[in-house]
């Protein structure tokens, strides 16, 4: 059989890929990855491989994990995937304990051998896997792998057949299809200055996950509001030189976030551009408008009752938002009622700021083409 009429398989593990690892043995424990309905429909709708689920599900079958409790949940899962499309041509699951050397258990082969028999062609099947061992199986099937971690560095013994290695199954998807416009958005920047020293890293197609830590516990506040409200995933280290005050801490922060955000929107090919929120909070109401249109300018129709919220002084927000605005090279319109109370207000834009964002880096499903008559932003 020649190549051209050869199949492809995309072997997929399940706990870690599909589900996160766990005990999943009630409804209530299944917790799917992210992305991975989206990713998986849009290869089955452009590619053409068969979904193959290699799984190793040591510990069903005993006491306290009963094999009715698993297939119970296994049943559920494969339901709701094939409600969203996504139907498995094959399924391998080994229940043998590590020290019982089957030979089926990943990285074993044993359950896999037909697509090892010409049929398949290795080259253009991959296996997607949260462990080295589904790498191991991959490597021992003859095909390439992704693999789906945190982790920062490929080990050098797996670096051959490790096709790509991320945190997002949307990656995967722009990997097999070739659309690089499915590639989620992302920037990993670091700034350090005698006066800060700062990382930022940033993902526009995350779900708000993150953390932000400035020394500053009212800063942090504001900008966990961001995270959480932009849906963003960020993750925002500031060491700044709080001896001397607060100003080059927040600053310098504005700063690298903006950038982030400009290297991370790239061409800006299909996004919406806009976005603009008001956001009640309590008393006040605060208005928030941003394009990312390539020009700084930041109007600011904002006052405090107070010099200091917490641990920073108030006069440092308005500064803060420029400095975005000067490097995220976007127009930022802020306003918010007179007279409220201090954290409110101040609470009310940042949350603001964080879903103007979040419509504005959105991307238009299908669109390609840049949101500008000029040709350019
Ligand atoms: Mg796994």
């Amino acid at each position: 059989m020649n190549t051209l009429n050869k199949k492809k398989a995309l072997f997929v593990d399940r706990d870690g890929v599909i589900v996160i690892e766990d005990q999943i043995d009630t409804y209530e424990r299944i917790i799917y990855i992210p992305h991975m309905f989206e990713a998986l429909r849009t290869i089955i709708k452009k590619g053409d491989w068969e979904l193959v689920m290699v799984s190793n599900q040591d510990g069903v079958g005993t006491p306290s994990f009963p094999m009715e409790d698993y297939q119970m949940v296994a049943d559920r899962i494969f339901s709701t995937l094939e409600g969203e499309g996504i139907v498995f041509d094959d399924v391998n699951v080994d229940f043998s304990l590590p020290e019982d050397n089957c030979p089926g258990r990943k990285p074993g082969t044993a359950m896999l051998t037909r697509y090892m028999n010409g049929d398949y062609d290795m080259s253009k099947s991959f296996m997607v896997g949260d462990r080295l061992t589904d790498m191991q199986l991959a490597k021992n099937l003859g095909c390439r792998g992704f693999w789906l971690t945190e982790e920062s560095e490929t080990p050098e013994e797996y670096k051959d057949v490790i096709a790509l290695r991320t945190d997002n199954w949307l990656d995967i998807a722009a990997f097999l299809t070739d659309d690089t416009a499915l590639a989620p958005r992302k920037a990993v920047l670091s700034r350090k200055t005698k006066e800060t020293d700062i990382e930022i890293s940033l993902s526009l197609d995350g779900t708000g996950r993150g953390t932000a830590h400035s020394c500053l516990g009212f800063f942090d506040h504001m900008l966990d509001q961001v995270i959480r409200h932009s849906r963003c995933d960020l993750t925002i280290n500031t060491d700044g030189d709080l001896e001397v005050d607060e100003h080059h801490t927040i600053e310098d922060t504005a700063l690298l976030l903006g950038e982030c955000y400009l290297k991370a929107l790239g061409d800006k090919r299909g996004i919406e551009r806009y976005g603009f929120e008001i956001v009640a909070m309590d008393e006040v109401a605060a208005t928030v408008a941003i394009d990312f249109s390539g020009r700084p300018e930041l109007v600011w129709d904002v006052e405090f009752n107070r010099d200091y919220v917490g641990d920073v002084p108030t006069e440092l927000f308005k500064h803060f938002f420029r400095s975005f605005s000067s490097t995220a090279r976007c127009n930022l319109y802020i306003s918010a009622t007179k007279g409220g109370d201090t954290h409110h207000t101040a609470e009310a834009i940042f949350k603001g700021f964080a879903r103007a964002i979040r419509k504005a880096v959105k991307r238009i499903p299908g669109a390609t083409e840049l949101p500008s008559t000029k040709g350019v932003l």
